[in-house]
């Protein structure tokens, strides 16, 4: 066991660093709290190879692995936390699932695109009626020719107002085994999209309502059976929240280290005072204790797709610790913590989702439990002789 990276990742870290440094570091507070997504920052990306890393070269990628996606999120935010989103769209989301079980043909439809940080693909799963539950989802898929006609309603979908293309989780038939997922193109004949509301991050969504939208056969990504897979896929876009949530929570942890170095009360400095000190030390030992857990999840990955067992603990562990991060460095910080004039009230906020979004802590914690007792609890009532 080696705790170190690689001298391959150390040289890739330190190219992703220098990219960050001249790039991004200009403008990070206010690429923050612009709604739009920063289609710049997109591009200036895909021109450095840091979108598609884990994406096979055939299909237009950079062929790395996860890790090396891992290390890419990780080094952009600690730089410009808002860009990490960029990384987090181009590699960890519905992007991958597409270059892992779209067909030939789908990726050469939008791989191209997205790749070239033009366009971004968004994932429709959660429903009004199914969100922890996402397997109740009702969006139904009928057989129209050889096709599908698609009816239903997403929301809460991130990107999803300017995205090319919905990885849309339907329903063909019942139960868990009758799910899979199409592609549904925006501007497609029966799509429409709700009023904007906000999310606490600052971030912008929409409900996209699909009213009978003919899906032609070539746009089905993973028919009724598909559901593991597409979990399977899942748990990659998990990862990147996972390493967003840690990496945010390192950027608040130094920025307030930087503070506690140089701001004085009662003629000390503040990282004089005990108290502080000790914020300090358990805001490091949750950085470091996450750092392993995340690394761990993503190296075992590298043969595959990640365990759903580590990936939860993994997210679970870092979603806390993010968000506990982010708050105590704000509490260091003081007044000026709570204000726009740091990006440190913006993490707090943006990791305060990712206890909610991409499997709830509580959602993550039943699964872990599951791994704890080697069987499953089903959360559904119990059945009862009325049926
Ligand atoms: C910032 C953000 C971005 C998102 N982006 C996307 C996206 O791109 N695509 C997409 O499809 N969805 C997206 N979502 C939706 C997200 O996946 C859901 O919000 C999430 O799955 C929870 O579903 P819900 O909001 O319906 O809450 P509910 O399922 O109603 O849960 C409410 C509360 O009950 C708890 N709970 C539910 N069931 C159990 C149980 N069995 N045991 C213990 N506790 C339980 C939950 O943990 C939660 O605390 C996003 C959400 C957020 C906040």
């Amino acid at each position: 066991m080696d705790f170190r990276l690689t001298p391959e990742e150390e040289q890739f870290r330190d190219a992703v660093r220098g990219f960050a440094e001249r790039r991004l570091r200009a403008g990070a507070l206010a690429r923050a709290h612009d709604p739009e997504h920063p289609w710049d920052v997109a591009k200036l990306m895909a021109e450095q190879g840091l979108l598609g890393i884990t994406i096979p070269e055939q299909d237009g990628g950079q062929g790395g692995t996860l890790m090396d996606a891992v290390i890419a999120i990780e080094t952009v935010a600690q730089v410009c936390p808002r860009s990490a989103d960029v990384v987090q769209a181009g590699n960890f989301g519905a992007i991958r699932v597409l270059a892992e079980y779209g067909t030939k043909d789908q990726k050469r439809r939008y791989l191209k695109r997205l790749l070239s940080g033009e366009g971004v693909i968004c994932v429709g799963m959660t429903e009004p009626e199914a969100g922890s539950a996402v397997t109740d989802l009702k969006t139904e898929a009928r057989p129209d020719g050889d096709g599908y006609r698609v009816s239903g309603e997403k929301v809460f979908t991130t990107h999803a107002q300017y995205s090319d293309v919905m990885l849309t989780y339907v329903r063909f038939g019942p139960g868990v085994g009758g799910i899979g997922s199409v592609l549904i193109e925006r501007g497609a004949e029966g799509v429409k999209q709700g009023k904007p509301s906000r999310f606490l991050n600052g971030e912008e969504w929409v409900t996209t309502y699909l009213d009978n939208v003919y899906v032609p056969p070539q746009n089905v990504v993973l028919k009724e059976g598909g559901f593991k897979k597409q979990i399977a896929g899942f748990n990659v876009e998990r990862l990147g929240n996972t390493a967003r949530s840690l990496a945010l929570g390192r950027y608040c942890y130094e920025t307030a280290r930087e503070w506690a170095l140089t701001r004085r009360q009662f003629g000390r400095l503040l990282c004089e005072f005990q108290g502080l000190q000790w914020k300090f030390a358990e805001m490091k030992i949750k950085l470091d204790a996450g750092q392993l857990l995340l690394y761990r999840a993503a190296v075992n990955a590298d043969t595959g797709m990640p365990s759903a067992a580590e990936t939860a603990i993994a997210k679970a562990f870092c979603n806390q610790a993010g968000f506990e991060i982010a708050s105590e460095a704000m509490q260091v910080m003081g007044g000026m913590g709570y204000t726009e004039e740091t990006l440190v009230e913006w993490c707090f906020r943006k990791c305060r989702g990712w206890m909610i979004a991409g499997g709830s802590l509580e959602v993550l914690k039943n699964r872990i439990a599951e791994s704890v007792f080697e069987r499953t609890f089903s959360q559904r009532p119990p059945k009862t002789d009325k049926g």
